[in-house]
């Protein structure tokens, strides 16, 4: 595998590529935020190895543009004790694992085995007819037109086009995307599919949703 190891500290990072080497990856270095950046955007890689406290900056400013850009390459935080305070907020941002320094050979060999296996098993990637949605950056593109989506309208579009060419109802989405018992009398499930109409839908073209009169909604597969 081509692997790109973020890590400012020379002793990890030659212990780091040592290891890797000798397990037959290919391993390039960079220090700070900017060249890793760069070389995570430009070059091709199968694995980030990401540092967190770089001389230029934070690698979650590396893991936000790698994200961007490559919603699918995998990134594994390698950090010192302490370093994060919130781990889930690191997940959040896109980052694949997290092993805390000092970490052995073999079980950095574990984890990349692992997230690789997992990158290649779940795609982030939602694709309906000329619809996409990427469920790390949560941005619904179609055609020419991109939108970055707040967390109900993302949850709600991901759920009917994971239903796609299924009528869903408005009670399957209330239960799915709010979660509680809503007054079904409620009409926030028309407001939130209409701000996803005024996102997605380009002048003249059918709607990102159809309406099932007296059933629900759906999203023409
Ligand atoms: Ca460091």
């Amino acid at each position: 595998m081509r692997i790109l190891l973020v890590e400012d500290e020379d002793r990890i990072a030659s212990f780091v590529v040592k290891g890797l080497s000798a397990e037959g990856h290919a391993v390039e270095r960079a220090i700070g935020v900017g060249e890793a950046s760069e070389m995570a955007i430009s070059r091709d890689y199968d694995l980030v190895l990401l540092d967190l406290l770089l001389p230029d900056g934070h690698g979650r400013e590396v893991l936000a543009r790698v994200r961007a850009s490559k919603p699918e390459l995998p990134v594994i935080v390698l950090s010192a004790l302490g370093e994060v305070d919130d781990k889930v907020d690191l997940l959040d941002l896109g980052a694949d694992d997290y092993l805390t320094k000092p970490f052995s050979m073999r079980e950095l060999s574990a984890r990349i085995r692992a997230s690789v296996r997992h990158g290649a098993a779940a795609s982030h990637i939602v694709s309906v007819g000329d619809l996409i949605l990427d469920t790390r950056t949560r941005v619904a593109t179609r055609g020419e037109r991109a939108a970055d989506l707040p967390s109900r309208e993302f949850a709600l579009l991901e759920y009917l086009m994971r239903h796609a060419g299924q009528v869903v109802t408005r009670q399957q989405l209330l239960d799915a995307v709010w979660g509680f018992d809503f007054d079904t009398g409620s009409n926030v499930v028309d407001v939130y599919v209409g701000y996803l109409r005024r996102k997605l839908d380009g002048p003249g073209q059918a709607s990102v949703i159809e309406t099932v009169r007296g059933a629900g909604y759906r999203v023409p597969s």
